[in-house]
Formats: C-alpha cells, structure tokens, sequence
C-alpha cells in the first residue's frame, strides 16, 4: 500500500528517473482490509482496491520486481535482492509492513491453523470455512473481530478465545469492549474471554485446542490473529535505527541520509502524538505519500490526524485521533442502542474519538461529528465534557479553551 502510494506520489510530483518497487507477494500494490471482510466472504473482488491500475506501472516506467530484498548495503547504497541481485539507489523507501506474530505452541503448525495478511491467507481461510463447520478465532483485535464476524456471516459456528475481558478493549476501552462483545455474542459467537489458547491437538489436523483454564475447544479451522511485528530483519547490520519499526522522523527520514520508510514499518514522531506506529490503512497510503514528497525534497512534517475503520457484522467502527492512556471516555448517544461517538480525554485534552454508527466516515463526511472532532484533535481542544455528551451541542461550534 505505502509504497505503491509513494510511487505514484513520485511520478506525479515529477521525477523522471528510474524508479523500482521491490515486493515478494505476487500481486501488485493493494489494500489489505478486504481480505478479512469482503473477499474472505466472497462478495467482492480485489480489483477495486488496486492501489494503481496494473497498465499504470509500465505506462509509468514504474520497474515492479517481484523479489526478497535481503539487506541494505548503505555504504555501496544498494539493496540486495534473494538470488543474489542487487539494485542501487540513491534514494531509498522502505515499506515492508509487517508479519503476523507467531503462537509458539504444540500444534500450532498443524494443516487448519491459519494466519490472515496476504491474499493466499484469505484463500485457504475461505476455503475450510464451510457452512457448519466450527471455527476458533485466537485474539480479538481488529483482524480477530472482523474474521469472527465474516466466518459467522459464512454460516461457520465461531468461538473466539482472547486474553482481556473483552473485545478491543485494550485499543477502545471497556465501555467500547463491552459493546462490541455484545454485538458478537448477539451474532451467536462464543466468547472465551480471559484465556488463552495452550495448544492446539489433532491427527492430521487440528481438531481442538486447549486453554490455559482447561477448556477443549473444538474446531475444524483455527485462525491465529495476534498481532503483528514490523518488518525490519532487511536492515540488520545496516546501521538504520530501529526500534518498534524503522525510526523516523516527522518527515519520514531514518537517521540514514536518503532512506526514509513509511506505513506499518515507521515508528514515526508524529508532530502531535509523539512517537508512534500505526497499523492502519489510511496511515500507510498518506505516509507514503508523505515519505515521497519528502524524498522529492519538501520539509514538511507528516501530522496527519490518525483516522482508521473497522467493519464487524452490518456495523462500522471509525476512529479518529490517537490516545493510549486516556482518564476520561465522554459518549454521546446511546449505549444501549450501540450507536454512539465516544470522545477520550488525556488531562482535559481531546486526543481520540471513536464512532459505532454514527459520527460519519473522518475522512469523507467532513460535516460528520468525527470530522469534527478531528479537527478539535488537531488544535489540542480541551472541550467541556458535558458539551461533548450533549446532543444538542453541535462539535463545530463547541465552546472550547485552546490549550
Ligand atoms: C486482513 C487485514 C484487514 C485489514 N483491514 C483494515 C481495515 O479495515 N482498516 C484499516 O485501517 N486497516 C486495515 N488493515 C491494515 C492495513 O492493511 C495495513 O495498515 C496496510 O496494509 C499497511 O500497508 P504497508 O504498505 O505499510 O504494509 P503491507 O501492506 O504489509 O505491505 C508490505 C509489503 O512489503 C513486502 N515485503 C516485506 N518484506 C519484504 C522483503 N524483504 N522483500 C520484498 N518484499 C517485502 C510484503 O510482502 C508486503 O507486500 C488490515 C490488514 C489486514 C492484514
């Protein structure tokens, strides 16, 4: 995704040289959010989220080398490709994502126990996912909840194992986990809360796995969805700093001159939110954006207000801002209903709000109550709570006290 953005970002932004995307998956830049959604249910095709149509590479002089970059080998400035090629550059983007985290458990390499990033994940995931069959689902992030969501609209029967009490509790707090476990169980999920997978048994395939409480959970597939870690092993020995992803700075450089990195990868200093890494969509296709106009020469700082979605069931999750701890959560709208925006204040400030239902798409619906409270985010707006619940208080015109 970022670095099929970047490419573009290049051309368009008028450099002419030779420019080369290295990648190692068959397909060329796309988007990833189907594949736990619409695909894997098998209601939509993957041409619609091509980052670029498949002529623009050649018609761009955009070189699409379908290879495993190595290592980088910054004093010669050249990335090593698998069967011992290599491609110079002067100016390099670094944008490998991420891997799925691996459980290190007795069984988990059995045929059934499947992991979900690329389009062959979705495929064998969609494959053993017949009607009636039993699926368990291990972690209950993003991608856990959205695939729990998916095999119980395929017909599977599913239950769901997570460590917390509740859904994404850990991202949106407890008021928001509790809805989303109830939107779950509503859908006929069992949910494991509190526990954890130990292992997974079976002959030739896994049949059951077994948690740390003592519970047998029978399945006929098994999907892993515990996170992922940043790809950074082609940097080792190089001299790029990293740590929780590839450094950078606001303007996507390493502390290396001339290689910058963006999307899951960059940990990058973000002008209001610190230091971060973000693993979502609209990050990865405007940082690489911003990561080409910054290799094209433009100091600006990359400060885009996080936003992201998520769709479980018939609803949609949006998010805006970007908060780890928060000591206050303000919801307007109605729980019960589960249709509500929720706002989370740090010390007074406005750093995130979320929406189920309501509140409109951040990114599209500019009128919409997230659109703004994004813009109350970026001023650092220390709202009065009471007004933020209100729902007669319009968010545009909120009485605020600037920071
Ligand atoms: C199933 C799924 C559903 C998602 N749904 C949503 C959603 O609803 N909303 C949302 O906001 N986000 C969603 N995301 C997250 C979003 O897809 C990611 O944030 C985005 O893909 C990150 O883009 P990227 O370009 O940084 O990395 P990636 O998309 O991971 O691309 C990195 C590429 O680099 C390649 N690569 C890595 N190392 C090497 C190497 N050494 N040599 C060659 N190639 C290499 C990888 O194979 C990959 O093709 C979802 C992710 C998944 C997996």
């Amino acid at each position: 995704m970022s670095g099929g953005v970047a490419a573009k970002t290049l051309r368009e932004g008028g450099y002419d040289g030779r420019l080369v995307l290295i990648g190692h998956e068959p397909t060329p830049p796309f988007g990833r959010p189907p594949l736990s959604k619409t695909y894997l249910r098998g209601e939509e095709s993957l041409s619609g989220w091509l980052v670029n149509p498949d002529k623009w590479y050649e018609s761009n002089r955009v070189e699409l080398i379908a290879a495993t970059a190595m290592g980088v080998n910054v004093p010669m400035r050249q990335v090593e490709l698998d069967a011992g090629r290599s491609i110079a550059f002067g100016k390099l983007l670094i944008t490998t994502g991420g891997e799925n985290r691996q459980l290190d458990l007795a069984g988990a390499k059995l045929p059934g126990v499947f992991q979900l990033r690329t389009v062959a994940d979705s495929d064998a995931i969609k494959e053993a996912a017949h009607r009636g069959a039993r699926a368990l689902v291990v972690g209950m992030g993003f991608i856990g909840c959205e695939v729990t969501a998916s095999l119980t609209q395929m017909g599977v029967k599913v239950t769901s194992v997570l460590p917390g009490a509740a859904p994404l509790e850990s991202v949106l707090g407890p008021e928001m986990g509790a809805l989303m476990a109830g939107i779950h169980r509503d859908a006929g999920v069992e949910l494991v809360a509190g526990d954890e997978v130990v292992r997974f048994e079976g002959a030739n395939r896994v049949e059951r796995a077994i948690t740390r409480n003592g519970r047998k959970l029978t399945c006929d597939l098994a999907v892993v969805a515990v996170g992922i870690r940043p790809t950074v092993d082609i940097l080792k020995d190089s001299g790029v700093a990293v740590d929780n992803g590839i450094l950078v700075d606001a303007m996507c450089r390493t502390n290396v001159p001339g290689i910058f990195a963006a999307g899951d990868v960059a940990n990058h200093l973000h002008p209001l939110f610190g230091r971060i890494r973000v693993e979502h969509y609209n990050n990865a296709e405007k940082q690489g954006a911003a990561a080409a106009r910054s290799m094209l020469g433009s100091d600006s700082a990359y400060g885009y207000v996080h936003t992201f979605w998520s769709d479980q069931y018939r609803h949609k999750l949006e998010y805006v801002g970007h908060v780890r701890k928060w000591d206050r959560f303000v919801v307007r709208g109605s729980l019960r209903d589960r249709k509500i925006v929720g706002f989370y204040l740090t010390d007074g400030v406005l750093r995130a709000a979320v929406g189920l239902d309501r509140g409109g798409d951040p990114e599209l619906d500019e009128h919409g109550e997230l659109a703004a409270a994004g813009r109350l985010i970026a001023r650092e707006a220390r709202p009065d709570p009471r007004a933020l619940a209100d729902e007669a208080i319009d968010l545009e015109h909120l009485q605020i006290q600037e920071r």
